[in-house]
């Protein structure tokens, strides 16, 4: 499998194997990685696969996009990350080996709703069904290639702890992680900062989150510092991520569904688009899938593109803070690729929309008089739709699913369920994909509730464990020096 960036230029640009890409975010060009062409999957292939393990289709789905990886090896790495004992945080009754456990919440007038659980991961969130596996793969790379890696990130949550937890105790690998002083949540400080792997380091930035981001866009723009120290990211657009989640959706769907002739539709809580953009390749892969239902909050860019045609991005000032916040996104990292897809794989065409977005911050694909294209007619043929949801939403959600199904939901789940249940239709069982757990937001469950969310086993006492972390001013020449000091480079 060779991959392509969605901005190449001439006669396609330069062709890449996986391996190459994995230790990437973006291409030279700025353009986002995509394979030349998707691997199809049939009906008997699909069939054969229902009785595997989540390790062992994860292993059939990957061996397709990563075929530059010898088997044996892409096998045992897919056996090490998706076990039970990674993926233990389920709910009581649920079977922690099966990964990612499948619920029906509703089943009436042929109307059928269920529930994937993507969140039972150390870090109760479902970055870590990508992140595990990136971990084990970034290890098992940089051991072939005889070198070390330095990520650097910025993180306001969820992707930095699921980034750390990870790369912990991994050879070669060192994590960097900015974060807001005080900013976070006590349970997510308390989940970094409790690490006390001596390759894990928290830097906490008496500043905010862009203050964070702009000290690692300084660091990573110092290009004689970042090749010195090996510096890299896990960032959202990473392609290993986005095909590590393609592997739940054949798995939702093989759970969902007795034969492989039926559909399924899937409604995805969604902020970078990383999610559903996975869902999107199994579809294009030849999953029987109806809908992609697009959920967002309160910041709606992506509902308004697939309600208008007309993709407006905002800025930080126009970012509410939501009680989803991990859907607190106005720029979509992984929405390109998608958009490479509906114009036909026209790089040239992506190219400069995307550029037009840094100048204008819009495009119109409506096929209105003076709009830059027609395509927005075709994103049915995609499976596309979109919904959103509110702060009052949620709370009603959360409390709708306590009382009519017995479980208790975390407000991003929440956007979710509320958007499926508007979207669904008769005989065809629509997966919400559920991206969190409760106990890590439970300020807005206390508020829905009026109680606290029930914790997983171990996660009781986590904010009194003691916390190791260094505290440094918004300076990026004291991060690099920090940096140079730990990795001896
Ligand atoms: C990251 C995240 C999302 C959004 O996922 P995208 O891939 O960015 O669309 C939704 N819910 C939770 C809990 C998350 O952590």
């Amino acid at each position: 499998m060779q991959y392509i960036s969605t901005r190449a230029t001439g006669n396609g640009g330069e062709k890449r194997t996986f391996s190459q890409i994995l230790l990437e975010g973006l291409a030279p060009d700025g353009g986002l990685y995509m394979p030349v062409s998707y691997p199809s999957v049939s009906e008997q292939e699909l069939d054969a696969w229902r009785s595997l393990s989540y390790a062992g289709l994860a292993f059939e789905i990957l061996k397709k996009f990563a075929d530059d990886i010898p088997e044996a090896d892409l096998r045992a790495l897919t056996e090490k990350t998706y076990t039970a004992e990674v993926y233990k945080n389920v709910r009581p009754g649920d079977d922690a080996a099966v990964i990612t456990p499948l619920r029906t919440l509703e089943d009436k007038d042929g109307k059928k709703l269920m529930l994937m659980g993507l969140s039972n991961g150390p870090t109760l969130a479902f970055k870590d069904m990508a992140m595990q596996m990136l971990g084990s793969l970034f290890e098992y790379e940089l051991k072939r290639q005889d070198t070390e890696l330095n990520i650097l990130g910025a993180t306001s949550g969820d992707t930095g702890s699921a980034a750390e937890y990870a790369m912990r105790g991994r050879k070669g690998i060192r994590v960097f992680m900015l974060s807001p002083y005080q900013k976070m949540s006590a349970f997510q400080t308390a989940q970094m900062f409790s690490l006390q792997d001596p390759n894990i380091f928290n830097i906490a930035v008496k500043g905010v989150f862009d203050d964070c981001q702009d000290i690692v866009k300084a660091v990573s723009n110092d290009l004689a510092f970042k090749a010195r120290q090996k510096i890299g990211t896990v960032n959202s657009i990473n392609w290993a991520r986005v095909v590590a989640q393609v592997v739940y959706y054949f798995r939702a769907y093989l759970m969902a569904t007795g034969n492989s002739r039926q559909k399924v539709s899937f409604t995805v809580p969604s902020g970078n688009f990383g999610n559903i953009c996975a869902g999107h390749i199994a579809r294009m892969m030849g999953l029987p899938i109806d809908r992609l239902v697009v959920a967002t909050n309160e910041n709606d860019v992506l509902d308004e593109f697939f309600r208008t045609g007309v993709y407006r991005v905002r800025g930080s000032a126009e970012t509410l803070h939501t009680s989803s916040p991990s859907m607190d996104i106005s720029k979509a990292s992984n929405f390109e690729r998608f958009i490479y897809d509906l114009l036909g794989r026209d790089s040239q065409r992506v190219a400069q929309l995307f550029r037009q977005i840094e100048v204008k911050g819009s495009f119109d694909l409506s096929g209105r008089p003076g709009s830059d294209g027609d395509e927005f007619a075709k994103v049915g043929q995609f499976g596309f739709e979109s919904g959103k949801s509110t702060h009052a939403d949620r709370i009603q959600t959360i409390r709708f699913v306590e009382k009519a199904f017995g479980i208790t939901i975390d407000t991003h789940t929440a956007d979710g369920v509320k958007v499926a249940r508007e979207h669904q239709q008769a005989d065809v069982p629509m997966i919400v994909l559920e991206t969190a757990q409760a106990a890590k937001f439970n300020e807005t469950i206390n508020e829905a509730l009026g109680r606290d969310a029930d914790r997983p086993a171990g996660f009781e006492h986590l904010e009194e464990l003691p916390q190791r972390f260094t505290l440094m001013p918004v300076d990026a020449a004291e991060v690099k020096q920090y940096i140079a000091e730990k990795t001896g480079l």
